[in-house]
């Protein structure tokens, strides 16, 4: 039945996407088979694959969200079988097409497309013998920056004695953390600051007493006093701050020069995002909630902040979030995407990273996961606090079902 209904509204809506290509340019290869795979990763990590009558897998990675799976197998893959995998663009517009009015342009269809998107890129890759950065236009930087998510208090919270959870909150914790991050190699880390602080009143309404405001400060100040000029320290505020609170926020870490705060505000209110941009001397970052580019339209035309942190695995996939990057430079705005995937989803990035001016770092949300680098064949991608940008077909690297398998979230 959704067969027939994705089909039918890409047919009858969007008829000229329909309208097969030449198929004697070389490039005859058809899409056989979609099928995803989770890995329980320290987020279920929903890996895409597409497979070809050439004997090509594509992969690609889809955003952690409930439904992608059937997104994929009864909207999708009815769309796409018999297509050819290197028409990329043209895909991305039929498969919008077939989800018109059911998450073409957010939420879990548009997670979904992003995942098939990045896999139909290596499968083209693969079939071209290119890499996806070659098809992009060619690389600007051998290796892209990867920065540490490090979480200091959450992932040690859960380790705590008895009793000494709150101490786990503490500006010495952070420092700590922050340091074993910078003799990892990392150059930019990264600390929420939307922590627990032991006096907590009412959350809810957004507003935090001068106190609390206070135990933000101090955990800033440590963190920036151990780092000092080894690294650059960013924070993050998931969204957990009306604009009042906000602001006494952002001036009081002012003189701790931190590379960036993200996501300050509540994400649906782009113009509270600029006025606070406007009254603060510290730089903002939003992103990681937007999908594809038309919701970064407002951040980027506003200039509400001055980083953007788009999701590969949820934008639309790794041209759209290219094109959300072209964007964003007509107005000096740099990217930091944001990253929690598999080395799927990361090496995505890189190859955005590897095409566009405006790409300053990437994020790497999994150092507490040992078994990260294992789910690819070869060396360690990530070395310090850099990574290699792939030069194999595709997105350049291979999976290790093995590990995969072992690590299959059943
Ligand atoms: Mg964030």
């Amino acid at each position: 039945m959704y067969e027939d209904f994705a089909s039918k509204l890409a047919a009858t809506m969007w008829a000229d996407f329909d309208d097969k290509p030449d198929r004697t340019d070389g490039h005859p290869a058809e899409i056989t088979d979609l099928s995803t795979t989770v890995i329980d990763g320290n987020f279920p990590w929903t890996i895409v694959t597409v497979e070809t009558d050439e004997g090509v897998t594509g992969i690609g990675e889809a955003y952690p969200s409930p439904g992608v799976h059937e997104v994929i197998s009864d909207y999708l893959r009815p769309v796409l079988v018999g297509e050819n995998p290197t028409d990329v663009e043209r895909l991305y517009n039929l498969m919008r097409a077939s989800l018109s009015g059911r998450g073409s342009q957010q939420g879990i269809g548009t997670i979904a497309i992003s995942g098939v998107e990045i896999a139909l890129w290596d499968a083209a890759g693969k079939l071209l013998h290119q890499p996806i950065y070659q098809l992009l236009g060619g690389k600007m930087r051998e290796e892209v920056m990867v920065y540490a998510d490090c979480h200091a208090g959450e992932a040690m919270v859960e380790s705590a004695e008895e009793g000494q959870q709150e101490e786990t909150y503490q500006p010495e914790a952070y420092a700590r953390a922050a340091r074993m991050a910078v003799d990892d190699g990392f150059d930019l880390v990264k600390f929420d600051l939307d922590v627990p602080s032991g006096r907590e009143l009412n959350r809810k309404s957004r507003h935090f007493d001068p106190p609390e405001i206070e135990h933000k400060r101090r955990i800033v100040e440590a963190v920036t006093e151990e780092v000092g000029t080894d690294a650059e320290v960013g924070v993050d505020l998931h969204w957990n701050f009306n604009p009042e609170t906000a602001e006494r926020l952002c001036r009081a870490i002012e003189p701790y020069d931190l590379a960036y705060v993200e996501d300050p505000l509540p994400p649906e209110n782009v113009d509270a995002l600029r006025e606070l941009k406007r009254r603060v001397d510290v730089p903002l970052l939003t992103g990681e909630n937007c999908y594809g580019r038309h919701d970064f339209r407002d951040l980027i035309g506003k200039q509400a902040v001055d980083f953007l942190a788009p999701d590969v695995p949820k934008t639309g996939g790794i041209a759209e979030t290219k094109k959300i990057a072209d964007m964003a430079e007509a107005y000096y705005q740099t990217l930091v995407p944001h990253n929690i995937g598999s080395p799927v989803a990361t090496v995505a990035t890189a190859h955005v990273g590897a095409t566009v001016p405006n790409f300053y770092g990437l994020e790497y949300h999994a150092r507490e996961v040992g078994w990260w680098e294992d789910l690819v064949v070869g060396d360690d991608l990530i070395q310090g606090g850099t990574m290699a940008v792939p030069d194999e077909p595709g997105l350049g690297i291979e999976l290790d079902w093995n590990v995969v398998r072992e690590h299959e979230k059943s």
